[in-house]
């Protein structure tokens, strides 16, 4: 997005993350931080955090990450330039102009992270579906509770190369579906099928915590062991590969 950094720095200087989420949710403060009941999933005891001088927030408990750009978006299901949109009003600043371009493009993104968000809740529920035995199985077996299952979300993509597929194309444009790939066009013509298959996935978030992409691993010998989803719109692995490798590092190694 074509925002200058010295309007986005000045837009979090005037609206300080803590008074923002301090509308929602009872901070209390511990240390260096403030601590409350996490927005974003269902606890008892708070495992949400904000760093003040930081001007970001974190919660041990679902995960979900961001600055305050970041928690409007969740917290008010805004996409980027509404939640920008919506500090600057109440910053009294003035949004410098997106060209038609970009309105366009962030309009395309919001689409593409729809699917992706249904594509996630279809393949979790895969998971916990009688035919995700086998799945939750190898999952145990690797020493990970329900809880964990449940926390990170972790699906099962059915072997069946058009489970996905018949899921979504009804709602979604196919274009779009093998854009932010979850279908794969084969090179020399033909139905498109589902790009994960057979997989245990985990759906990779971003900095507000929204699906932006699956790795995949196999639960025998097929190859490659691991799978990520392709580049999209919305997800550059260059940048978010550190929190790849965590999830790895917790999940599968
Ligand atoms: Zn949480």
């Amino acid at each position: 997005m074509a925002f200058p950094p010295s309007f986005l720095d000045e837009l979090r200087n005037r609206i300080p993350l803590a008074s923002l989420v301090g509308r929602q949710v009872r901070l209390i403060r511990r240390g260096r931080e403030l601590a409350g009941l996490c927005p974003f999933h269902h606890e008892k005891t708070p495992s949400f955090y904000v760093v003040e001088d930081k001007g970001f927030f974190h919660c041990f408990g679902c995960g979900a990450h961001g600055d305050a750009v970041g928690y409007l978006m969740r917290a008010e299901n805004l996409d980027f330039i509404e939640a920008i949109e919506r500090l600057a009003s109440e910053a009294g600043l003035a949004v410098p102009q997106q060209t038609p371009q970009e309105r366009e493009r962030a309009q395309r993104q919001k689409t593409q992270l729809e699917a992706l968000a249904a594509a996630a809740n279809f393949y979790e529920a895969r998971l916990w579906a009688p035919a995700g035995a086998r799945a939750r199985d190898y999952l145990a077996a690797r020493g990970l509770d329900e809880e964990t299952i449940r926390r990170f979300r972790l699906g099962w993509a059915p072997e069946d190369r058009q489970s996905l597929r018949r899921a979504l194309s009804g709602e979604y444009p196919e274009a779009l579906l093998i854009e932010g790939g979850l279908l794969r066009q084969p090179e020399g013509g033909g139905e498109p099928y589902d790009y994960f298959r057979g997989r245990v996935l985990f759906p990779i978030g971003d900095r507000a915590g929204r699906v932006i992409a699956f790795g995949g691993r196999t639960m025998g010998d097929a190859k490659p062991k691991y799978l990520n989803s392709p580049d999209t719109a919305v997800f550059d692995k260059s940048r978010v590969l550190y929190g790849l490798a965590l999830a790895r590092a917790n999940t599968w190694t």
